[in-house]
């Protein structure tokens, strides 16, 4: 079958090549591959900064947001049939197992000794096949099937949403305005579910007014928030005591801008992955000073485990009826597998999310 892969830490190295079907193990169903989105961590592979091949391979299929249908079932049959829709979730528990992985939060593993596919010691979905247990495939409705593949970036969403709403259990709270710096795929998902959840949403980024992003933002009901305009500290003058910020830009002084924009007893929520080494001056005394005098709380997180999966199918199914076809607009680019460096090039001003996508 097709695939692309890369030889783990060598630079340049993302090919496409035939490399044998998995064979299906009983207990396991056999999912023909439709769409597989590219984000920065798949450019980071390709680059050979990170990935780890399978142990006895000397190759990892790359390509973790992924979305197919499955051609054969598990024996048993249970929850899975031919035809279905379906997700695989992207980690998989450590071998100790921690008591996070025992638990089956293994997006919180302890010890890091987990394995997630496409990145680290399991081969990935930018294949025509897959082969996987239903522990780790979540089934979507047909009517998502244009968009599937846009439930791996919104599972990162809900667990950051999710995560704060457990957060601030420690008090009363009754949030109604939410800031997200940042508007590519992770920062739209953002905007899309805060507001689906009631929040009045501000998404800040640098790109125009007249952008596909901006129009976006806008057409689900958010504001537009042009930073180079109006800087996040200004947009916190106006709104006077956010209660969340989602950031989903990994650039350092927007970070520590947003712990400083926060309100009284708000929360940020931090979701980018920086891969630099860039340094920065910060108002230290000012930031501790607040974050202790108005109780803020700052936080990270990554990944997804299944429920998290589970809140997404349900949120995309509902994002389709609030703004019918809206999310369609997000996916701005296909390519075949051959052509599969075309979609690690967005176009300027164009692009949000490209897939490499299978014919099936
Ligand atoms: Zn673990």
């Amino acid at each position: 079958m097709r695939a692309v892969v890369v030889t783990p830490g060598q630079k340049g190295s993302g090919r496409v090549e035939d490399i044998p079907t998995p064979e299906r193990a009983a207990e396991q169903a056999l999912v023909e591959v439709i769409d597989v989105g590219v984000c920065g961590t798949d450019l980071e592979i390709l680059h050979g900064l990170y990935g780890e091949a399978p142990e006895g391979d000397d190759y990892l299929v790359i390509g973790h947001e992924n979305f197919g249908r499955v051609v054969e079932a598990p024996n048993d049959g249970g929850d899975l049939s031919v035809g279905d829709y379906v997700v695989s979730i992207v980690r998989r528990p450590d071998p100790v197992p921690c008591p996070q992985c025992a638990a089956g939060e293994f997006d919180m593993c302890s010890n890091g000794l987990y394995t997630e596919r496409g990145i680290k010691g399991l081969h990935g979905f930018m294949a025509q096949y897959y082969t996987e247990v239903p522990d780790y495939i979540v089934k979507l409705p047909g009517s998502l099937a244009g968009i599937g593949v846009l439930i791996e970036p919104l599972t990162v969403v809900e667990k950051g949403v999710l995560q704060t709403e457990a957060i601030q259990n420690r008090m009363t709270w009754d949030p109604k305005e939410a800031v997200v710096t940042g508007a590519g795929p992770i920062g739209l998902m953002a905007t899309l579910l805060l507001r689906a959840k009631g929040y009045e949403v501000f998404t800040l980024d640098l790109v125009e007014r007249d952008s596909h992003k901006a129009r976006i933002v806008e057409a689900c009901g958010a504001e537009y928030v042009k930073g180079d305009e109006e800087p996040l500290a200004q947009l916190a003058e106006r709104v006077k005591g956010i209660d969340l910020i989602v950031e989903a830009t990994a650039v350092p002084q927007v970070v520590f801008d947003a712990i400083d924009a926060i309100g009284p007893n708000g929360v940020v929520c931090l979701t980018g992955v920086s891969a630099g080494a860039r340094t920065l001056s910060v108002p230290a005394d000012k930031l501790n000073l607040e974050m202790v005098l108005e109780n803020k709380v700052v936080f990270g997180t990554v990944n997804a485990n299944r429920r998290y999966f589970e809140a997404a199918v349900n949120d995309l199914t509902k994002f389709e009826e609030l703004w019918p076809g809206l999310c369609c607009r997000i996916i701005t680019r296909r390519v075949p597998v051959d052509d599969f460096e075309q979609a690690l090039k967005p176009r300027p001003g164009i692009d949000i999310k490209s897939t490499v996508s299978f014919s099936g």
